[in-house]
């Protein structure tokens, strides 16, 4: 590579690489959910100290968000990278957030090398609660990202990417209360929750037809009753709304909202429903940080396209994208093994995965170079944002 600040990073994050493997895979040993990682944190954040890196857990008045800074020569603009180690009930680490809590602190391994050579700040930012939660969303309004200039983070997945998409998405938990009452001998009397529940998965599947098809609406059902010789008096769920653009889910709301007045109508029960997270927006991939991004895959011989058609979810970046120039690339580990599965979990720690993660890292480490090195390509990415945030696209 004929680039010296870009080879010298590239060397450091390769000499670390037994250390930095051994992160992911204590992560990935041990899953935790959204709030409760409590031995990751500790797993990095003792990994950032003993790299010489000052370290402070708790910010934001979250247990599990921590933040670590490089120390740098001179001052100048922030760039935070973003780390991600929250688990999936049952399932563990599905989403392989055991590799994005692991590439950003490579990337920064290699950006120590070279730091004193740039001009500005790095930050690693520790965001918990990506699965639920929306612990970024909570960090934004606490100014956990105050006076950072530009963020970035990478997600493992069975394709790559450089702009990845994500649908806004709204999340809540259902519950009916009815009337409890023996199912034969006195059903007249009974108002069964779970047939309001039922009712509303049946008028959600009636909407379904007549809505745009990048919409999603999903959900379970947590309690259905105890006995089905006593008329259910309670039921519960959970559901997700997701979709293209913010507005569009405005409107979404108002009509699945509808889906269960109707089915509490119907039934004489009572509906009530609880925000589970906040609102996760759709993600803005800024154009200046997709190009270097890209272009950093390039300079490694990574194949990894700047759009893709494939199907995609949510994530609490999008609200971070709003308001901060951001990316979050996608890296392959797999090959057609969907995220959220166990087979995901499995792929999550070969080789191969951490193969990927290191070639994300440097792509990460690459870019952040680029960005300090020229300073008019941040105010260029901060301009796109201003124009994308006008426009709303
Ligand atoms: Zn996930
Ligand atoms: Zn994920």
């Amino acid at each position: 590579m004929n680039d010296e600040l870009k080879r010298l990073a590239a060397e450091a994050i390769d000499s670390h690489r037994d250390e930095l493997v051994a992160l992911s895979s204590a992560i990935h040993a041990t899953p935790e959910l959204a709030f409760e990682e409590f031995r990751a944190v500790e797993t990095l954040t003792a990994a950032t100290r003993r790299l010489g890196w000052p370290t402070e857990t708790g910010v934001c008045e979250l247990a599990t968000a921590w933040r670590a800074t490089l120390p740098a020569a001179s001052d100048g603009p922030v760039v935070a990278l973003l780390c991600e180690y929250d688990a999936l009930p049952e399932i563990g680490h599905a989403c392989g957030h055991n590799l994005m809590a692991m590439a950003p602190i490579a990337a920064a391994v290699g950006l120590q090398a070279v730091l004193d050579r740039l001009r500005g700040r790095v930050a690693i930012v520790g965001t918990p609660a990506e699965e639920g939660g929306g612990g970024k969303v909570i960090m934004l309004q606490r100014g956990g990202l105050a006076g950072v200039e530009a963020t970035l983070l990478v997600h493992p997945s069975s394709h790559s990417v450089v702009k990845t998409e994500a649908l806004a998405c709204e999340h809540y938990d259902v519950e009916f209360h009815g009337k409890a009452a023996h199912a034969a001998g006195s059903p007249e009397k009974g108002v069964n929750a779970l047939n309001a529940m039922i009712l509303s998965f049946n008028h959600i599947d009636a909407l379904r037809q007549h809505i745009l098809p990048s919409a999603r609406i999903h959900g379970i059902i947590r309690h259905g009753g105890d006995a089905p010789n006593i008329v259910p008096e309670y039921s519960q769920g959970s559901f997700m709304i997701r979709a293209a653009s913010n507005s569009y889910l405005d409107e979404l709301m108002d009509k699945v909202r509808r889906c269960f007045e109707a089915a509490a109508l119907a039934t004489g029960c009572t509906f009530e429903w609880h925000q589970v997270s906040p609102r996760y927006e759709t993600i803005l991939s800024n154009p200046t940080l997709a190009g270097l991004y890209a272009g950093a895959m390039e300079q490694l011989g990574i194949d990894c396209p700047m759009e893709s058609d494939q199907g995609f979810g949510s994530s609490d970046v999008g609200n971070v994208s709003w308001l901060i120039p951001s990316i979050q690339p996608l890296f392959k580990i797999a090959d057609h093994i969907p995220n959220h599965t166990s087979e995901f979990t499995a792929a999550a720690a070969s080789p191969r995965a951490h193969e990927a993660a290191f070639e994300a890292a440097k792509a990460m480490a690459f870019t952040t170079i680029d960005l300090l090195r020229q300073p008019q390509l941040l105010e260029q990415a901060k301009r796109e944002l201003a124009n994308a945030v006008k426009t709303g696209a």
